[in-house]
């Protein structure tokens, strides 16, 4: 039942106990000399410091001083299965004991590698029975370039390079990864690998150009694509890549029917189709993989991390089809060998973790409880759009996202020095909640095991939330 998806498990003398041979303050330093964190302002992180997390249990995290927390991101939207799964833990456990590591190089490979990629396979759509493993999100995304370059370079194209991505896309933060990535503020003060990458426009609904319809914007975007392939010829393009749902770049909706025209625009001019599903797979949208259940398309690669394994340990992975395998699987010269992966690539902690998570997926039929859930959320979230500094409510299922605007009919933004996004997730964590500020955004994408009840509680916190922030704007 919900009810019970939810319960803690463990005690709370056991939470107490594991928190209490932490000491804040020295943490607290440490963490502060001595650990460059990832995506922080550090205009005030010499002064503030980071929030110590330290403890876990179903929809809940716990800081060092033991104030509890609605997990509204997942970590940081991975740990689908939700905290504290001891089967998770014991297999990882079992799994180190046994044989913690050893390489995937040179014809060895590991049981839970093996297994886990018979697994993906059965799960994935019926072309994509290979899979290429990576340690998370980045090189995924960056290892599936190279593949793709090595797979034309073979087929005597080696002019078909250039990557399509799009404006406002988020695809990691390895050098090529980062290239992909459109998110502009991400990339100030960065270089990136431009001459690679073309980025087109973004797909967005909320924000398309005034007076335009749904399917006029659609039209409007494949246009778009189609002009940027006879400007610079279809021999020149490698692949497109795209999130089915744009998730850091603010949960960005697609017009109706986009994916699908998109991809067989792409299949015309010999261009592969590369699905970024590292947030929208494992089940966020109510299926394993939203590419072909959601959107109706059949990617060449389909890429995954975070809720492969639920965040228990990193892993990532490309789903490759058949057609490519039939290139890749070949030697490219006498004594050729496919040199490309990582030292970690098949890690059997990480993959003993990912068949763990997968069976609880499956056991538990997580995917119908987003699927039942997640339409609730996404009502319920609706109903704060009466708020002033609500301009849109969207997503999809347990990927969703508030957009704060100062003026609701234009759109308008506030100030930057407002810090509205900030606000409003401050305000949700002095009452119980952590959701995300990106910018002036709020993303919410929970655990998928969130109940009715939860997003009822939820709700009310980010009501009140938005309340106090709009009575601080004044
Ligand atoms: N692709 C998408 C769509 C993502 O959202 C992310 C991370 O948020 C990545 C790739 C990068 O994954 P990682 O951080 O595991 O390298």
């Amino acid at each position: 039942t919900p009810t019970s998806r939810t319960q803690t498990t463990s005690t709370p003398q056991d939470q107490k106990a594991r928190t209490a041979d932490l000491d804040a303050e020295t943490l607290w330093r440490q963490d502060r000399d001595h650990f460059i964190h990832p995506f922080t302002d550090f205009s005030q992180f010499h002064d503030k410091g980071c929030e110590m997390i330290t403890d876990s249990d179903g929809i809940y995290v716990e800081d060092v001083h033991g104030n509890r927390f609605i997990d509204g991101i997942a970590g940081l939207w991975c740990v689908n299965v939700g905290h504290g799964r001891r089967e998770i833990a014991q297999a990882m456990a079992d799994q180190a004991s046994r044989m913690a590591y050893f390489s995937t190089f040179n014809n060895l490979s590991n049981a839970p590698a093996s297994q886990l990629a018979a697994k993906l396979a059965e799960l994935a759509p019926a072309h994509l029975n290979h899979v290429f493993y990576t340690c998370g999100g980045s090189t995924a995304n960056d290892a599936t370039i190279r593949l793709v370059h090595y797979y034309f370079n073979r087929l005597g194209k080696p002019n078909k390079k250039r990557i399509l991505s799009r404006r406002n896309a988020y695809h990691g933060t390895t050098y090529l990864a980062a290239s992909l990535t459109g998110i502009e503020s991400n990339n100030w003060s960065f270089d990136t690998l431009s001459e690679l990458v073309t980025h087109l426009s973004e797909a967005n609904l909320y924000r398309r150009p005034e007076g335009m319809s749904e399917s006029e914007y659609c039209d409007h975007l494949v246009n778009e694509l189609e002009a940027h392939i006879a400007k610079i010829g279809a021999d020149n393009i490698a692949a497109f890549i795209a999130e089915p749902i744009m998730g850091a770049g603010g949960v960005l909706m697609a017009p109706r029917g986009y994916h699908k025209r998109i991809q067989a625009v792409c299949r015309a001019n010999d261009i592969l189709y590369i699905a970024d599903e590292v947030v929208t797979g494992f089940g966020r949208l109510g299926h394993f993989f939203a590419s072909e259940a959601v959107f109706e398309t059949q990617p060449d690669i389909i890429n995954i991390a975070k809720g492969l394994s639920s965040g228990y340990s990193p892993l990532g992975a490309s789903l490759i089809s058949d057609e490519l395998y039939a290139v890749l699987g070949t030697p490219q010269c006498k004594g050729g060998v496919l040199s490309t992966g990582f030292t970690y690539s098949g890690h059997p902690v990480s993959c003993a973790a990912a068949l763990k998570n997968i069976e609880i997926m499956e056991r538990e039929d997580i995917c119908a409880n987003v699927r039942e859930v997640g339409p609730y959320l996404e009502q319920s979230l609706k109903s704060l759009s009466h708020h002033t500094t609500v301009g849109d409510v969207r997503g999809s299922n347990f990927m969703m996202c508030l957009e704060n605007v100062a003026d609701k009919a234009t759109g308008e933004l506030l100030p930057v020095e407002a810090r509205v996004g900030d606000r409003v997730a401050e305000e949700a964590q002095k009452r119980g909640l952590i959701i995300r500020p990106v910018g002036h955004l709020n993303v919410i994408s929970p655990t998928l095991i969130w109940s009715r009840e939860t997003v009822d509680t939820a709700v009310t916190i980010l009501d009140e939330a938005l309340s106090a922030t709009t009575a601080s704007l004044k």
